[in-house]
């Protein structure tokens, strides 16, 4: 299929609207569909795991909602931007899976994430000088209790220095488009699951062999209450390193994955009767 010359002003501006329709729409999808299945359907399900017990500030979905659309126009022009870069040849995105073969596909991705992380890590301990907070960061931080619909709701700033990263990673790293697919749409699930407040990994994980990096509701909630610790984007290895990991995570997510009152009593009768027997 050919297509047209995104550096024309009329395609550039077509692409710009595609894009934002993408990457709004799977906000709404993901956001929505965590919000629906935890708050909505079920609340009283997961009123234990719930981090937070006060109530949401008023109109805070609508901010993070406005906040998040401007984000979703940011990435949009940025993704279109990457489409010139892309067909002017500066970037290394390919098409023919065979031109790196398969082993690559799962070893860019992994490469793609480590390297987000590390970009944000240090992207987001600048970003809370006090200065630089006041201006771009301190949006985010509104959310005092996030929701999913935290995910992007960032100041236009740090929207923009959150764009910048994948042009700049595509220039270096050789990437297949599916495989850029698959990395936004692990950043949209995993911007969700840290900022839903409600922990759902199993009991221990925190503790788990893979569990113990990744960064999950509790890890997160824990940035936006105490500020000082829990950076990261996706994995804690950053916030391990160099000791920036709350010294309350693992406390806090026990408790909030201890069995509920209900699972304890079944778990009593069940030693009773094995007892009785
Ligand atoms: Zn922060
Ligand atoms: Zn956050």
């Amino acid at each position: 299929m050919q297509l047209p010359d995104f550096s024309n002003p009329l395609w550039f501006f077509i692409a710009t609207i595609v894009f934002f329709i993408v990457i709004i729409g799977r906000y709404f999808l993901i956001a929505g569909l965590f919000y629906g299945v935890f708050y909505l359907w079920a609340p009283l399900r997961w009123q234990q795991r719930k981090i937070n017990n006060r109530n949401y500030k008023k109109d805070q979905f609508k901010k993070e909602i406005g906040w998040s659309t401007v984000t979703a126009l940011l990435f949009a022009i940025f993704g279109a931007g990457t489409m010139v870069l892309w067909q002017k040849g500066y970037t290394r995105v390919y098409t023919n899976i065979h031109q790196y073969g398969w082993w690559w596909l799962p070893a860019s991705l992994a490469m793609a994430l480590l390297l987000h992380e590390t970009y944000y890590y240090w992207l987001h301990r600048w970003m809370h000088r006090p200065k630089i907070f006041r201006v771009m960061h301190k949006v985010h931080h509104d959310s005092n209790i996030t929701s999913p619909w935290t995910a992007f709701s960032f100041h236009p700033l740090e929207g923009l220095l959150q764009a910048l990263f994948l042009p700049l990673l595509l220039m270096v790293l050789p990437m297949h488009e599916y495989v850029i697919i698959i990395q936004l749409t692990i950043m949209t699930f995993s911007s969700v699951i840290n900022h839903l407040d409600i922990e759902v990994y199993p009991k221990n994980f925190y503790n788990h062999l893979l569990g113990k990096w990744l960064i999950g509701a509790t890890h997160h909630s824990l940035h936006h209450k105490q500020f000082k610790y829990n950076y990261g984007l996706y994995f804690t290895f950053w916030d391990k390193w160099k000791h920036t990991e709350s010294p309350a995570y693992e406390k806090l997510f026990q408790e909030k994955t201890a069995p509920k009152p209900t699972e304890m009593i079944v778990a009593v009768q069940e030693c009773d009767a094995t007892k009785a027997s």
